[in-house]
This record gives structure tokens, sequence and C-alpha cells, in this order.
């Protein structure tokens, strides 16, 4: 790096520091501008030393992070100046004490929250699930640790490119798995769709592509259709005295894959590639009134369908999201949405909650809700017993969930998640209502706790002072609350059985002469395999553990060399190298690992890979290293949370082997449909068919064939050929 690059690098991280400011100038209060000031200077003195993988100054990162913070998220000055820190840490000279001695406590706190929980997702050795509940519990301090740290997020996505191939399917991974839900609960919508889309693109980048393509290739003809569309209100909204902008919005590619994903319909055949949006700029006492409006005035024009009216102006979503949408029958006979909402209510929208802080004085308590929201959150943590993986799957469960509303005996109006039971109901309303709830009323008439609630009951809760939780009822229940509480209280209870199990087990051991100590229960636990002493004592009170297995224990201690050959299996491998080692053998077809050595592997049922695939290993307890393709069902879940467990791989060399694949072909059932798809396959070079089987209704074909290929380009090959056959619409790859 020479002396000039130098200079233009400094001129640039200026430039980038006045276009921060310019963002950010809308809050800006007295002094703001000095505080921002200094936390640049700190940071472009603390990072001067560092670049980051793109070769670029390091410096860069956190003043785009702080950039997304003002300008995207609409956070203020604290939060920006935070940002412009918040590395600065972990990775250079910096304290807290010198943080809080430039700056302040509030500054501390949150940079503390950000260290914290930053670094831990980069880290092999532990659990990203832990990782993540760590994240939650910072949330009780501060939202803007969250924030903040979803802007990091974001930049980083955004600049994956520079990254190794395997950093950069984990990071996507786990943005998909983590993340981009947590952008949807905190409302910030712009955010979500743009991690979603840019995960997509990481972890299947050729669906993403070819999308991304056909969104493009299309534009023209929407723009033309949007306009058409538009043409008439516009003029009418004007002399009605409306401020309205009017446009099409796409739908993000990563929804589109997800409807093509699960609906198995093609690109071409989603009618709802857009919605049009109408932002109307009107006083906060006239919303409600002018939205409806300009319902009433679209829908003059337009006839609208009554099953797809959502108005979420009345009672917003509990992310904050307050819209008005239609669906109405366009031009060209075409369906088209229609979502309407006032300025304020498209900032939240965007933003979420942080835009809607600015608009404090508003006489509505939106933040009442994020306070809710917090407060549910701290409560699921304050059941610490329960496993990080069981409290990410619960917590998830939230995170996705849409809502419905439902009401006390008193006429309380009360957010439950879609899904939720009688059962999630009584917990909600206090833990021992849920402990000791026998059943349910729901509009005056009795049901189970297992029932669903739907919009609009009316749940009144019953219950006896002799309930106790069942086993069952972690079956019953759908929300993260109510699971949590009654695996708590099977776990109490356990504990208690276990107690009187420990007494009468004491009076055996006694009787056969065997000592009851510590260690004496550990080796008997062992020698049961169970996994510790309150399991064994357990099993005695329920009786699964007797006379018998005491005396074979008794038999054992006396003379354990009998016993030899029944010692338990060898301890799991605890390091990468360790499992590795373990599963090594030989195999020429892919090569595994950093040094891309060469492994044994199975190909993993679940999205059978074939040549070609883009895959990674993945290392079991007892399989052995198994092959999932990038894009299999699982592999999101896998990477995100078990990222120490995976290990690259490779395609080697395409031997012409045979992998089993799977297609799904859609058509009008002609006469002998079943016959030339049969033979179009069976005259394709080198392709065996397994398995097929279809159905027809009312003039539907549907096909699952099962063959067996060399690899994506000999699949490929194969689709177009039968795409090609007179009756068939669609045909697609399936995972198994
Ligand atoms: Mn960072």
């Amino acid at each position: 790096m020479n002396e000039i690059d130098l200079e233009a690098e400094k001129k640039e991280i200026l430039n980038r520091y006045k276009a921060l400011l310019k963002a950010s100038k809308r809050r800006l209060q007295k002094g703001d501008k000095e505080l921002i000031r200094k936390a640049f200077e700190v940071a472009v003195d603390a990072h001067k030393e560092m670049r980051r993988k793109s070769g670029e100054p390091y410096i860069y990162h956190p003043i785009a992070v702080a950039q997304i913070c003002a300008e995207e998220i609409g956070l203020g000055t604290t939060s920006i100046v935070c940002a412009l820190l918040h590395d600065t840490v972990e990775d250079t000279d910096i304290t807290l004490d010198d943080i809080r001695g430039m700056f302040g406590e509030k500054e501390a706190k949150i940079i503390d929250g950000l260290t914290k929980i930053s670094g831990v997702f980069d880290q092999t050795s532990s659990l990203q699930a832990e990782n993540f509940r760590k994240m939650m519990l910072t949330l009780s301090d501060d939202v803007r640790v969250i924030l903040i740290k979803l802007a990091d997020r974001l930049h980083n996505m955004r600049t994956l490119e520079s990254m190794k191939r395997d950093k950069q399917i984990k990071i996507a991974s786990e943005t998909l798995y983590l993340y981009a839900p947590l952008a949807h609960r905190l409302g910030l919508n712009s955010i979500k769709s743009e991690l979603e889309d840019l995960g997509l693109k990481y972890t299947n980048k050729e669906t993403y592509d070819e999308i991304a393509l056909k969104l493009r290739e299309s534009e023209p003809e929407r723009k033309r259709f949007i306009q058409k569309f538009i043409e008439p209100i516009k003029d009418i909204l004007v002399e009605q005295g409306f401020k309205a902008k009017i446009y099409g919005r796409p739908k993000s590619i990563f929804s589109i894959y997800n409807k093509i994903k699960n609906k198995g319909v093609e690109f071409e055949e989603i009618y709802d590639l857009f919605a049009i949006r109408i932002i109307i700029d009107t006083p906060y006492e006239q919303e409600k009134t002018d939205c409806w409006r300009v319902y009433s005035i679209i829908t003059d024009f337009y006839h609208p369908s009554p099953e797809r009216l959502r108005d979420w102006i009345s009672t917003p979503k509990a992310n904050g999201y307050e819209s008005l949408h239609t669906t109405v029958m366009g031009p060209d006979g075409k369906w088209v949405e229609v979502q309407i909402r006032t300025k304020r209510m498209d900032e939240i929208a965007e933003m979420g909650y942080a835009a809607h802080w600015k608009y404090k004085d508003n006489p509505d308590d939106k933040e009442g809700q994020l306070e809710d929201w917090l407060r549910k959150i701290r409560e699921l943590l304050e059941s610490p017993e329960e496993n990080a993986m069981d409290f990410i799957d619960d917590f998830k469960l939230n995170l996705f969930a849409e809502e419905i509303f439902v009401f006390t005996p008193t006429g309380e109006m009360r957010t439950m998640p879609f899904g939720a039971t009688a059962l999630d109901f009584a917990f909600d309303i206090h833990t021992k209502v849920g402990q000791h709830c026998i059943g349910a009323k729901v509009n005056h008439k009795l049901v189970p706790l297992n029932y669903e609630l739907k919009g609009g009951d009316q749940v009144e809760i019953l219950t006896s002072r002799k309930q106790t939780p069942k086993e069952d009822w972690i079956n019953f229940a759908s929300t993260a609350k109510a699971k949590s509480k009654i695996k708590l209280a099977l776990k109490e209870s356990h504990r208690k059985i276990a107690d009187e199990g420990r007494e009468i087990l004491e009076r055996k051991f006694y009787k056969q002469k065997l000592e009851f100590t510590v260690q004496n229960l550990q080796d008997f636990a062992n020698f049961l395999k169970l996994p510790n002493s309150q399991e064994l004592f357990y099993r005695v009170a329920k009786d699964a553990i007797g006379i018998k297995e005491i005396k074979d224990y008794a038999k054992f201690k006396a003379h354990p060399e009998k016993f030899a050959g029944k010692k338990q299996e060898s301890a799991i491998p605890q390091t990468l190298e360790q499992m590795v080692a373990g599963a090594r053998g030989n195999a020429d077809l892919l090569v595994i690992g950093d040094d891309m050595q060469k492994l044994d592997y199975k190909l993993s049922p679940c999205c059978n890979p074939i040549p070609g695939d883009d895959v990674f290993g993945f290392i079991t307890i007892g399989e052995g290293i198994k092959i999932h393709r990038v894009n299999c069902p699982n592999a999101i879940q896998l990477l995100s949370n078990y990222a120490y467990r995976v290990v690259k791989a490779k395609w080697n060399s395409q031997h012409l082997i045979a992998f089993l694949a799977g297609i799904k072909i859609k058509g009008t059932d002609e006469l002998g449909l079943v016959n030339n798809i049969t033979k179009v396959i069976s005259t394709q070079y080198n392709v065996n068919m397994r398995s097929i089987s279809f159905d027809t209704d009312s003039g539907v074909f549907e096909g699952t064939i099962m063959v067996y290929v060399h690899s994506t380009e000999h699949l490929t090959q194969l689709i177009n050929k039968l795409k090609k056959v007179n009756g068939v619409q669609n045909v697609v790859r399936i995972d198994s």
C-alpha cells in the first residue's frame, strides 16, 4: 500500500463520516454532533491498523453499522455512538472503563452487552442456541443492544462476498435461522426482508439468481399493469384532497422462493408478485377514517374479495404493524393486493418500533406492546433450567407466530399466538391458573385443555386445587411460556418422586448389605446406563427398578471382570479432530474438511445429494459423516446450531455412480401421460427408475418418481425432457 492510497482512504473515511452525520441530522440535539464526532475519532484511532477481509479499512464497518442504525432503524445519538464503538472493546485496546470515562454509564452498558453477544457467534466451540439465549438476556437490559446487533449483522451480510464459502454458508444460515425472525418480531420489516434475501443468496444461489432474473425480466409488464391500475384512482384521490403516494411493491425474492417451495408452484403461476401500496399523509386523529375513505374509493373502481380484508388498524399486530389490506379484482381480471396506510404507519411497518419512539406524544400506547413483549421474554428467561435447544425451539415458535385476539369473561382482550390452546391461555393469565387448569369454557361451551382457540373466542378457565401438570400437557401447549412452566412443574414433581425413591433404595441397599454412598449410587446408575442418580431414584419409586437389578449390581461389584464384555460404549468424542478421526475411512467421491481429505461418509436421506450439488459434511454421533445439500430442509438448523460439527465437503470427481433423486411432475391427466413419462426416463441415457407413484384428481395429474442419476447436470437434462412431454406443466426436483 503506498502513500497516495492512504490519503485517498482518509478522504473516503471522512466522506463516509459526513454521510453518517447527514443521515442522523433530523434527530440531532445540542451537543449530539460533538458526541458522534468524539466516538468517530476514538473508533478511527482504535481500528487504525485493522482491515476487513475485503482489504478495506476496518472503520468502514462501524460507520456503516451506525448509518444503518440512524437511517434504517431510526435510532438516536446514543445508539449511533455505540454503533461506532461496537467492536472497540472486543477487538482493540479500549476497555469498558475507557468508554465509561469518555462517554458514560449508559454507553458502557450497551457496549458491554454487544461485546458479550458478539464473538460468541464466531466461535466454533459453543452452541448457537446458548449464545442466542445470552443475546436475549441482554434484551432485558436495553433493546438497543439487539437493534445495533441487527444492524451489525445486516452490514456483515451485505459484505459477505469476501468471506470464504464455508463461512458464508454458516453466517447466512444463522441469519435465516435467528436474525431474520428476530427482526420480524421487532417489526423491522425491510431489514427482515433484506436479511432473508441475502440469506437465500448465500445458501441457495442458483434459485436466488433464477428468481431475481425472472423478476427483472417481468418488470416492464408489471410496471405497465401498475400504471393501468393506478390511473383512474389517482385523480379521485387528489380531488378528495388526499396527499397520497401510490406505488407497486414487489414481493421479496425470499418470499417468492418460499411460495414456490411450499405450494409447489412455478414462478409464472404466482399471481401476487407485488402489492399496490397507498400511503396517505394525514393527521393522527383522522388516520382511521381516512384509510377507510381510501378503501371506499378503491373498491368503487375494483371489486374486493370479501374473504381477503385485513384490518390491522383497529387491532394492530403485536410487532406494531398497522395497515389496511384488501385484495381486489384489477384490470385484465387479475387479483391484486392493496395496502392502505398512513405515513406514520408505513414508517413503523418498515423500520419498527424504534421509528415509533419519535411519536412519543401520541395518545396511543404502542410502547406498552413492546414492553409487553420484553416482559414475556424476561419471564421465559426466568426458568434457567430449561436446556438451550428446547428454549430456542420454543422461542422461535413464538417469533414466527401470527396472532389472534381472544377475550376473557369480563371482555378484556388478550393477544395469543395463532394455534394457542385453552391451556396456553390459562398459563398466559397466571402460572397458578395454568397449573390447576382442568378445562375451559369457550363461548360458554365446555372444551378440553387442548382446544385450539380461534380469533374472537371468549374463554373462561376452570380450575381445581387438586389439579397438577401432567406429562402430556407438553403436547397440549404451543406457547413458549406454557411449555416452559409445564416442564418446570414436571421437573419439580419428578424431583419429589425421586426423593421417595431414594428412601426406598436406601432400605433395599441395606438389605443387600450394600453401602449407600455417593460413589456406589453413581456406579449403580452407570451399571444401569442411567444418566444420574436422580433418574435412578425416580425409577425405583416407579417400581421400574427393583430387587433383581440391585442383586445384579451386587454381583457385578463382587466380580466386575465377569461383566467386562458388557462395559458401556466408549465416550462420545469431544473435539472435531476426534470426531473426524473416528469417521476416517476411504472414499474418493468427496473430499472433506479444511485440508480436503478423503473420508468415509454417508449421503443423507433427507435431501439425497448428488454430484454437482452444493454440499457440506455433518459429523453425527455414531453414524460418521453425513453429507447434506446446502439447501436441505434441515441444513439451516444444523448449520446454525451445530456449526462446530460441520465440515467442508466438495465433490471430487464425477464417477458414473448412480444417486437417488426425486422428481415431482404435475400436469393435466391426458391419455397415455404416464406411459410417455416412463418412456422418456427409460430412453434417457443411464437413468434408472426406482419407483413411480401418481395420483389423478379431477383431471389433474401429480406424480412422484425416484430415479438414479449421476449428477445435477444429468438430472437437469432429464427434467428438461420431461417438461416437453405433452400435458406436463411442471417438473421439479424434490428433497426426498
Ligand atoms: Mn461488527
